[in-house]
């Protein structure tokens, strides 16, 4: 065994700190309820259940990371402050049901949106994996010993094409999605659930 405190390859390699597990969570339908695109902060209203599945998840030492596309500013409907401001009222919606996020990446972009700035052929728009990938980064996290969850085709094949399981949820556009009327489901999802919290339980379960 090496001994990392006096080796300058551990250090070089990040060999010291042993890779952390999260679970990515989609934000709308997944979190909280579907709702379209949010302009009243009384509209943002947590599932049943979604603070508590952070809570235990977390608990057993996974990272929670939100991945939410928000297209909003890009199609010239709310600028950009308004997604911090929803999201300031989400986790304060969980710090209520005691729990926090550890961390929130979201993509404004849309390649055909109207607001100039945000219209953008980017790389962190679900399903492209840029933002799974920053936060592998930032936070030293195994991506193949991670999960990620959703409602939406388009958050599975982020999750697999990333390198993570992941969890189709029946809640926000998932029932939807399986019946494909809602998107195609490209790729088989590793566990369809109806919601954060029994996709927690699943999680929680496969050790
Ligand atoms: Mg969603
Ligand atoms: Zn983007």
């Amino acid at each position: 065994m090496m001994d990392c405190s006096t080796s300058w390859r551990c250090r070089i390699n990040g060999a010291a700190s042993p890779a952390r597990r999260a679970v990515f969570l989609d934000r709308d339908g997944t979190v909280n309820i579907e709702a379209g695109y949010i302009r009243d902060l009384a509209d943002l209203k947590l599932m049943d259940g979604a603070a508590d599945a952070i809570r235990r998840l977390r608990e057993a030492g996974f990272l929670a990371i939100l991945v939410t596309n928000q297209s909003g500013p890009a199609r010239g409907y709310y600028p950009e402050s308004w997604i911090w401001q929803l999201n300031n009222r989400l986790t304060s919606l969980l710090h209520d049901g005691g729990t926090t996020l550890d961390g929130v990446y979201y993509c404004p972009h849309l390649p055909d949106g109207s607001t100039q700035s945000y219209r953008k052929d980017c790389n962190c728009r679900k399903p492209e994996t840029a933002m799974l990938q920053w936060a592998a980064r930032d936070y030293g996290i195994d991506l193949t010993a991670s999960y990620m969850v959703g409602d939406k085709a388009t958050d599975v094949e982020v999750g697999q094409n990333a390198g993570t399981s992941a969890i189709l949820l029946t809640s926000g556009y998932g029932e939807q999605v399986l019946a494909g009327t809602y998107q195609s489901l490209k790729l088989i999802p590793e566990h369809i659930a109806p919601d954060l919290a029994a996709a927690a339980e699943w999680i929680l379960a496969q050790g």
